[in-house]
């Protein structure tokens, strides 16, 4: 699919609305930290720069319709401000009187979208009320972009409408990885459970040329093909899914690469008592917490061999040592075979990212996604709304 960028529209002396993600942490009314704020500045400085009028509006914390005042945007307003280098007008009053009175070069950011019931519930009238505000619309936040709601979907039919540079270089990245990726693709999905993810595998499956599967999801796997897991982490309950997965991997040429030889241990914690063992053979008493070395090494020759990688999900409990190091070695090779112009590779999730950033690797892969739900939403083949209204 395509969508309209800034480069597309000309904002000489128009207002532009833009929808942008600075929902970030606060405590006791300071922000502690700023990346969010961050990636909006390019968007910021380019409509600026082309003569236009900056209107930010976005959400912070889920009032569920109703004023809540410690989630109010003005405790957020001094943070944009000293991040852009610009002054940031905060207004919860007469918002038409406050544009009205916009100088070229001003910067207004609007009250919490979600104090109004109109904003989550895509209301037709709320976002008329925002559209009449401006001239152009901009969509810069992808994370909200899985969501329907009246700044990101409806809005985006009544004011011609373009996404910003966040959201462009989102998009251009995902479009790289799944999209029309160069192939062979390989994906690689961990984490805790099957059953968050069996869209995204479902969807995968069909895609990618192999997908990884690791972590406490690969277990039910294990399971679902008689082989004892002991007392690891495992949704027995989906067996059937899990071999449904792999007929459907069968019939599209996907090759599913599990454990075959594991790590583990007795107790769950850093530092436990551990031992490597075939895939197989996994005690009565015992939990899988890592993949081993020959796994490791065979997923990092399917590494070598690759164009494309996606990845959502730990290959096992990276939160404590020793259990990091196959999630730890994979990520070595991931980010030696980018930085070498070998691949293209895309990391999101909430607990990839972590993992990404403490292995040391936060600058190495082609892209890393922030977005949580929509990454997870568009690797699981859907139609983002807030995207689709784009085009
Ligand atoms: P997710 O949020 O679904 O990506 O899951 C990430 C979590 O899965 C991390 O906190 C890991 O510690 C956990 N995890 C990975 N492998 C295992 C395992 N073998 N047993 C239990 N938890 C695991």
């Amino acid at each position: 699919m395509t969508w309209k960028t800034l480069d597309d529209m000309d904002f000489a002396g128009k207002r532009a609305l833009v929808r942008v993600d600075i929902n970030v942490p606060v405590e006791n009314g300071v922000v502690t930290d700023t990346s969010r704020i961050e990636r909006i500045a390019a968007t910021v400085d380019d409509i600026q720069a082309k003569g236009g009028k900056v209107i930010l509006m976005a959400h912070f914390g889920r009032p569920k319709g109703q004023v809540v005042p410690e989630m109010s945007l003005e405790i957020i307003a001094p943070a944009v401000s000293d991040v852009l280098g610009l002054p940031v007008t905060f207004v919860n009053g007469d918002y038409a009187e406050a544009v009205a009175e916009m100088d070229e070069g001003d910067v207004l950011l609007l009250e919490n979208l979600r104090f109004n019931p109109g904003e989550e519930k895509n209301d037709e009238g709320f976002a008329k009320r925002l559209a009449s505000l401006a001239d152009i619309y901009v969509n810069d936040a992808f994370s909200a972009a899985h969501r329907a709601h009246a700044s990101t979907e409806a809005i985006a039919r009544l004011l011609p409408a373009c996404a910003g540079r966040l959201m462009a270089e989102e998009l251009g990245a995902l479009e790289k990885a799944l999209g029309s990726p160069e192939r062979p693709v390989v994906a690689v999905v961990g984490g805790a459970k099957v059953s968050t993810k069996l869209d995204l595998l479902g969807n995968l499956v069909g895609k990618v040329d192999h997908l990884v599967i690791g972590g406490g999801m690969a277990n039910t796997f294990l399971a679902a093909q008689g082989i004892n897991v002991g007392k690891s982490l495992c949704e027995h309950d989906l067996a059937d899914t899990a071999r449904d997965i792999l007929t459907k991997a069968e019939a599209a040429g996907c090759e599913i690469i599990l454990p075959r030889d594991i790590v583990i241990a007795r107790e769950f914690k850093a530092n436990a008592q551990n031992e490597t063992v075939a895939a197989t053979q996994c005690p009565d008493d015992a939990m899988i917490f890592d993949a081993g070395p020959e796994t490791v090494a065979y997923i990092n020759d399917v590494v070598d061999g690759a164009k494309t990688l996606i990845m959502n999900g730990p290959l096992g409990v990276f939160e404590l040592e020793p259990f990091h190091a196959g999630t730890f070695a994979i990520l070595n090779e991931i980010a030696d075979q980018t930085k070498a112009g070998k691949l293209v590779s895309v990391g999101g999730g909430g607990d990839t990212v972590a993992a990404i950033n403490a292995s040391g690797h936060g600058d190495d892969f082609t892209y890393i996604s922030t977005a949580g739900g929509a990454f997870l939403e568009w690797m699981e083949g859907k139609e983002l709304p807030g995207v689709a209204a784009l085009g």
